[in-house]
């Protein structure tokens, strides 16, 4: 069992539309193994994309060449095209989804709209020649060039002016009075675009400079924005009445099938009458002003700004259920990996009916930012958003077209819409080269837009906790010198990078889905073939780094892994609890094998070194020659059930700056008998604790799948692709079809 090289699969059992070169080398030369009996029903190749976009940029450190990586590219898409049945175009497809004049969709705007557009416009209004030129056909225009199914369409804007003539707030004074959202609008439907209308919350400069008692305060009560182009105002204060009246305003004005509130989140802990007011209602005494995981009146705090934020957006999103119940609710969700800072957790996802986001990193982060909000998005399907320059600051730029492809695949690969993030010209031209571009894109793409949905095939999952988004290293630190690292997300990310290019199937969980493991009880003994009926159970979860887990999820995941799951657990997890109270013990002890012996966050450089029992699963690393690494220096003892796969060993001391014992580094001196890594069986399951984050050492990164494939030595598919490559799959269960 495991991965077979070379082998094909077996075309009696399973179905695979697949044809021409591209596929035909796909299969030659790497093989996807797809487990034993009984086989599935129907695979299709629709595609294989995902890209390490920051390894190609740097050619000269990396092996894939130019030509290696555009030859993946197409590999992905040519596989994409083959075989896929009646491709329509993507006039057919959306004059399908649409009656005449206004939307009518069979389904759900968002549920059927893959391909979207924003044409971002945050434009001022000093200089009378701004938005002076707006032409709504144009505007249009560009938009069926790009093959857009919807418009994110800007009713008000950062700077906190309104494209029509509001009652509410201050109308745009280049438009002279226009409403030019109702020209958007009209002919967006004439044209069978749905219509997302736009606006920023928080980020409202209009609000700042004419309310100066709704601005946002720092602890020394210095005002957040000011002297930069953005003007934010706190949601604790009488700014939301105002949000209430424009939400109102705009829900009875307008026929529109969806609203985007952007910026739904914290720039800062804010220090303003308005929230002291609200601590000392709710909890009482003074907002703590000292970062400090391990002070319950700090947690407290943070958990109040989560809370907060959602009760405002709850303002927002209740305005438009009341007002349009049908419009669709969506707040900006790029923030849900990003740190404590911006105050987004779980209270917030509620106020949406499905969540998106714009990011601008690597590969690695679009994987697993679209695994997350697969996870936590209310409704399906959610958005992976990106701008079409190389960079929000860059007006003209383009990013390349396979580089554009490449992100707009990777949606579908994960089964994601895809939008594309344009700005409009301050005098309100809109640049046709972005949707020019972008339709030839979606219209190579447009065959595969038919075959996204259904579940991941996620045998192994990787766990989030938004509540965890800290470093406990930072404890203790003014607020004026917060520590807004994250050293959850910084080690989740990385374990999921080594699931990509080891093409291991997984996705990311977060804890309204630990109620998943209770239904599916799972062996890791049992064949890892894909069933004929039913999704594969998750057999493999990873706690990277959980920083707070409260004794629900512990107590969730003890019983999955007593009745045979296999747990990957790293660092402090279940050290503490979500109230910031340290535990006399890890949550899960008696399911690792160990027990804490001395928490320290604090990165010590330490040396880790297999024990004769890991030797196997460590490679060449040796008691003599153990992996550095530079991270936290838990000490844990190991129980006696529990077998010890590798031991820390402690570099030469340097007592003083100019006494060492090797000018560049401090190589490996004692040994000692402190677990690093443990093996542990409990119940029908089986645990490894590494008290370092052995998945965050890149030299560590084959011992990483190795202690995963002792977890579980079979996997429902796997694929001996480039490691550039990510391989995706999706139970069709309506279908009858697994897609790849
Ligand atoms: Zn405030």
């Amino acid at each position: 069992m495991g991965r077979i090289g070379n082998r094909s699969p077996r075309p009696d059992r399973s179905q695979t539309i697949l044809s021409g070169q591209a596929c035909s080398s796909l299969f030659h030369h790497r093989s996807v193994w797809l487990g034993s009996e009984p086989a599935p029903e129907i695979f299709t190749l629709v595609a294989a994309s995902g890209f390490r976009y920051d390894k190609f940029m740097k050619l000269e450190t990396h092996p894939l060449s130019r030509r290696q990586f555009l030859s993946a590219t197409s590999l992905g898409l040519v596989a994409v095209h083959a075989g896929l049945p009646g491709q329509r175009s993507v006039r057919a497809t959306a004059a399908q989804a649409s009656s005449t004049g206004n939307i009518a969709l069979p389904k759900k705007w968002y549920q059927s709209a893959y391909r979207r557009a924003v044409i971002d416009m945050h434009i001022p209004d000093w200089d009378e020649q701004f938005l002076s030129q707006f032409d709504a056909d144009q505007y249009v225009q560009m938009l069926v060039k790009s093959r857009a199914q919807s418009i994110v369409c800007y009713a008000h804007s950062h700077v906190g002016l309104f494209n029509y003539p509001t009652k509410v707030g201050q109308q745009h004074r280049g438009l002279k009075g226009r409403n030019i959202v109702q020209e958007m609008i009209e002919r967006c439907h004439a044209n069978h675009i749905a219509v997302v209308l736009y606006t920023s919350l928080i980020h409202d400069r209009w609000a700042f400079d004419n309310h100066p008692e709704w601005r946002m305060l720092r602890h020394d009560g210095t005002q957040y924005g000011v002297g930069s182009r953005y003007g934010v105002v706190c949601p604790n204060s009488p700014y939301r009445e105002y949000v209430r009246a424009w939400v109102q305003e705009m829900c009875e004005r307008f026929d529109f099938e969806g609203i985007r509130f952007d910026m739904t989140f914290w720039v800062g802990v804010c220090y303003c009458a308005h929230c002291q007011k609200r601590f000392a209602d709710e909890v009482g005494g003074e907002l703590p002003k000292t970062v400090n995981w391990l002070d319950e009146r700090w947690v407290t705090l943070q958990r109040k700004r989560e809370e907060w934020l959602a009760d405002f957006a709850a303002l927002a999103t209740s305005t438009v259920r009341r007002f349009k119940p049908n419009a669709t609710v969506e707040h900006q969700a790029s923030t849900c990996p990003l740190s404590w800072t911006f105050g987004v957790a779980t209270p917030l996802v509620a106020q949406n009916d499905f969540l998106q986001g714009d990011f601008y990193g690597d590969a690695l982060q679009g994987s697993f930012v679209r695994k997350l909000l697969e996870d936590l998005t209310p409704h399906r399907p959610f958005g992976f958003e990106t701008s079409f320059s190389l960079e929000l600051r860059d007006h003209t730029g383009k990013k390349s077209e396979p580089l554009l492809e490449a992100k707009a695949s990777a949606a579908i690969a994960d089964s994601a819409t895809f939008i594309f993030i344009d700005a409009i010209d301050p005098i309100g031209t809109v640049n046709p080269h972005a949707h020019e571009r972008m339709g030839r894109i979606f219209d190579r793409l447009n065959p595969s837009y038919p075959h996204p949905g259904g579940e991941r095939v996620r045998d192994i999952a990787v766990y989030y906790s938004l509540e965890s988004k800290f470093n406990f290293k930072g404890n203790g630190k003014p607020i004026g010198q917060a520590d807004t690292t994250d050293a959850h997300t910084a080690s989740a990310m990385q374990a999921a990078r080594w699931l990509i290019a080891h093409h291991l199937p997984f996705g990311v969980i977060t804890k309204p889905s630990l109620s998943e493991l209770a239904k599916n009880p799972v062996g890791t003994d049992s064949t890892a073939s894909l069933p004929a009926l039913g999704l594969p159970a998750i057999k493999v979860l990873i706690l990277s780094n959980v920083n707070f887990m409260d004794e629900e999820e512990a107590a969730a995941i003890r019983e999955w892994v007593r009745g045979g799951g296999a747990l990957y657990a790293s660092g402090g997890s279940s050290l503490v609890n979500k109230r910031g109270q340290m535990q006399k013990d890890f949550m899960l002890a008696e399911v690792f094998g160990v027990s804490i012996r001395k928490a320290d966050w604090q990165d010590r450089e330490h040396y880790l070194a297999p024990t004769a029992a890991g030797q196997q699963h460590f490679g060449d690393w040796s008691a003599k020659y153990p992996a550095f690494i530079k991270g936290y220096g838990l000490e844990v003892e190991a129980h006696a059930d529990a077998q010890v796969l590798a031991t820390t060993t402690l570099p030469w001391p340097a007592p003083e700056p100019t006494k060492f014992s090797s000018i560049h580094s401090n190589p490996p001196w004692q040994q000692t008998d402190r677990p690093e890594g443990v093996f542990h069986p409990f119940g029908q399951g089986r645990a490894i604790y590494c008290s370092s984050l052995l998945e965050t050492v890149e030299g560590l990164s084959e011992t990483f799948i190795k202690l995963l494939r002792l977890l579980c030595g079979t996997y429902s598919f796997e694929a001996d692709a480039p490691a550039s490559v990510e391989v995706t799959m999706f139970h069709q269960p309506d279908r009858k079809r697994y897609v790849l």
